[in-house]
């Protein structure tokens, strides 16, 4: 059975119940890259968001289903030890917790499992290494005073850890230099494997970069509109979304 199945989502925001997402469907096998792309305010945030169980968004129809449970009305903290992980647009900033302390109870959250220090202080330092983090960073509070790269590759380190069975990644390359996107890449790459899944929302294919992409999907009136191959992209980078719609028109 898939991973992931999204049936006729509905999802509405605010005290106007706002319908931000409507007739939404998506499904997601392991072993599977996403891609999901859409104009500014498509609502791409808001599909992660509720995904993951934010509680300012409201499902008033359809369905979650990940690795077969229902998980619609689930909170945050359940689809987390599920499995679930997304990393944000606009990583919070946590003074008073360490990054270490932060991925430790994390893990042990997720895992449900007491974390062992010193294994996990090993393992953390190599993924650091690998992702060209400085190893102080470890003992510094989490994101407070990180550069935007930074943020994007303690998330990355999260998603090296905690290695959750579905990642969302929401434009995890935003505010990245040339060499940054290339490490974020790369352990993104890593992580990767048949038996986990990643939905990605990017505008920029240099994240894509050593990762088979097997679907796009053009997020566009509350629903997607269009899926398609790796090669939706380009097309989308060069073409841009409205010479999509006019060629939908055709
Ligand atoms: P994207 O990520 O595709 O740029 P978003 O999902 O962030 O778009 O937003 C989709 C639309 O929903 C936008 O018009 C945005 O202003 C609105 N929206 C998102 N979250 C909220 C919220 N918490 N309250 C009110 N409106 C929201
Ligand atoms: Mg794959
Ligand atoms: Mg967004």
């Amino acid at each position: 059975s898939p991973l992931l199945e999204v049936k006729d989502l509905q999802v509405v925001v605010g005290e106007e119940n706002k319908v931000l997402l409507d007739g939404l469907n998506l499904t997601v096998n392991a072993g599977e890259t996403h891609v999901l792309m859409g104009h500014n305010g498509a609502g791409k945030s808001t599909l992660m968001s509720a995904l993951m169980g934010d509680p300012r968004y409201t499902v008033t129809r359809g369905q979650i289903i990940f690795r077969g449970q229902d998980i619609t009305h689930e909170t945050a903290d359940v689809r987390a030890r599920a499995g679930m992980f997304l990393s944000f647009q606009t990583p919070e900033e946590i003074p008073g917790i360490t990054l270490e302390s932060f991925l430790r109870t994390a893990a042990g959250a997720v895992t449900g499992k007491p974390v062992k220090v010193m294994k996990f202080r090993r393992e953390m330092a190599a993924q650091m290494e690998a992702l060209n983090m400085d190893p102080s960073y470890a003992d510094r509070y989490l994101n407070v005073g990180f550069s935007g790269g930074e943020k994007k590759k303690a998330e990355i380190l999260q998603l090296l850890m905690l290695k959750p069975a579905l990642a969302l990644l929401d434009e995890t390359d935003s505010g990245l230099d040339v060499d940054a996107v290339k490490t974020v890449a790369s352990g993104i790459k890593a992580y990767h494997n048949a038996d986990n899944a990643l939905i990605i929302i990017t505008h920029n294919a240099k994240i894509l970069e050593g990762l088979q992409v097997d679907y796009v999907h053009v997020l566009d009136d509350a629903r997607i509109v269009r899926t398609g191959d790796g090669s939706l992209v380009n097309e989308i980078i060069e073409e841009g979304f409205t010479a999509l719609k006019e060629d939908e028109a055709k």
